[in-house]
């Protein structure tokens, strides 16, 4: 299960190539520490965030699994950028 967040920013220049950024964030190992009260170190384990909630609502930002704010996981941004170039109608009319 896992939920990935896509953002899709298509060029709306007059540019003839459109190019689309593609940016992937995950939100990766929980990384709360649940024994800092007992001066100790302990994770609770939670390999990847899971929003417990839809979008805009208080859940997107909690942790199903662990029940942590989606804070204490780690954020991985992967920036992908794709161009796509469409040639213009090529007439071999000569
Ligand atoms: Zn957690």
């Amino acid at each position: 299960m896992k939920k990935r967040q896509v953002v899709l920013k298509s060029g709306r220049s007059s540019s003839t190539t459109s190019a689309s950024v593609i940016r992937n964030v995950r939100y990766r190992e929980c990384q709360k520490n649940h024994a800092a009260n007992i001066g100790g170190y302990a994770v609770d384990g939670c390999r990847e965030f899971m929003a417990s909630g839809g979008e805009g609502t208080t859940g997107a930002l909690t942790c199903a699994a662990c029940g942590c704010h989606r804070n204490f996981h780690r954020r991985e941004v992967e920036t992908e950028v794709v161009c796509e170039y469409t040639p213009p109608n090529s007439s071999y009319a000569q």
